[in-house]
């Protein structure tokens, strides 16, 4: 009995995407070994921390990196660092920002669930912009000496539309110095964001998931960017008793970050691109004949990755939730994305080999049973 069995949890074959409630991503053996090896010693984590910022750092072009307990993390300490630098009086304080700059500046269209990370740092959001457009002069009339940094979120799964481009944002962040954090966390692939949005765009930090497409423990996250800021990110987390020491992370963590992202790099990505694209086409091949069910290929995914979905139409009578209910009923249950009020969204990035198959099956048993009985 696997460990799953044992608790009685049901397993998921997740066709949905890698996000936090089905589990992140799985980790691959060449992680879980290096975690494993990881879990055998003690060692001075400071030191554990620097180090595989060092490396990952060099292994992305950039100048400095660190390890957070996930991208939301990630994000708290970002904002944190910018407005204490490596100042230990004001590290202390945190989350009372009182006497330092206490605002961070964000779009109005990028507004989203996970900016409460800047929040639990003791941060005002400062909004600049409408709902569904902004200028230049919005963003400069939002900037002031309260300002710690502009976030900038790439997410267009999460944001809305209407904000000012990357080029331009960090051009007057620069004319101010004020740093510019990116929230890249979904933004895997391709490889190249690791260092695209630092390095060749002049962002000042960015910030990704270990626990999705990099595939490293699913409660990390990645910081890279500009050294001093990362000295700064490293006082205010863990082992520092400061605002990140409740987001811990540990060495087996550490290790496994800086494995996920040594395999990443040298992972064939385009070879990973056409395995997507023979499932996308082995799904539509196999849903062909099915009365009322059309089948399309989707392009790019909801988080704008450069990977093909399938998006599956279903004509009345069949009801849409009756078949995604469906899906879920079964062992091991089967998870998507709705699309619509009559689509639903296969992604194959999350499948393990030959699962698509069995997404067929259970959909070529779901359809009809629904049709019947209706
Ligand atoms: C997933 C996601 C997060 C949260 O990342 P965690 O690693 O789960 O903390 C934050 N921002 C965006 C845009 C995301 O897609």
């Amino acid at each position: 009995m696997n460990i799953y069995e044992q608790l009685g949890v049901r397993r998921v074959i997740n066709a949905k995407a890698t996000i936090t409630s089905l589990g992140g991503s799985l980790m691959p053996r060449e992680v879980l070994d290096a975690m494993a090896d990881a879990a055998t010693a003690f060692v001075d984590i400071a030191d554990l921390q620097r180090k595989i910022g060092e490396r990952i750092a060099l292994m992305t072009h950039n100048d400095g990196a660190y390890v957070s307990s996930g991208a939301a993390a990630g994000l708290t300490l970002a904002a944190a660092a910018c407005a204490t630098g490596t100042d230990l009086a004001k590290v202390d304080q945190v989350p009372d920002l009182t006497g330092m700059r206490n605002e961070i500046a964000i779009h109005t269209s990028q507004r989203f669930v996970f900016d409460r990370a800047f929040r639990l740092a003791g941060f005002t959001l400062r909004e600049f912009g409408f709902a569904h457009v902004a200028t230049e002069w919005q963003l400069e009339a939002a900037l002031s000496e309260h300002t710690a940094a502009i976030a900038y979120i790439v997410a267009p799964h999460l944001t809305g539309r209407g904000f000012l481009p990357l080029e331009v944002v960090v051009k007057i962040a620069a004319s101010y110095r004020i740093p510019v954090i990116v929230d890249a966390a979904a933004q895997l692939p391709p490889p190249s964001n690791l260092w695209r949005f630092t390095k060749d765009m002049g962002a000042d930090l960015a910030i990704f998931s270990g626990g999705k497409d990099l595939r490293g423990p699913q409660g990390t996250g990645l910081i890279v960017g500009r050294k001093d800021l990362i000295d700064a990110i490293a006082l205010n987390g863990n082992p520092h008793v400061a605002v990140g020491r409740p987001m811990k992370v540990g060495k087996e963590e550490l290790v496994g970050v800086y494995a996920a992202v040594k395999r990443y790099l040298s992972l064939d990505h385009e070879a990973i691109g056409r395995l997507y694209e023979e499932r996308v086409a082995t799904i539509i091949r196999g849903l062909q004949d099915m009365p009322g069910v059309t089948t399309t290929r989707d392009y790019p995914n909801e988080a704008g990755q450069p990977a093909p979905r399938v998006l599956v139409r279903l004509a009345p009578p069949l009801s849409r939730d009756a078949v995604v209910a469906a899906l879920r009923q079964g062992d091991p249950a089967i998870e998507v994305y709705v699309a619509g009020p009559d689509g639903i969204l296969l992604n194959p990035m999350t499948l393990e080999e030959g699962e698509e198959l069995m997404v067929i099956q259970r959909l070529r048993e779901a359809v009809p049973a629904i049709a019947a009985a209706r």
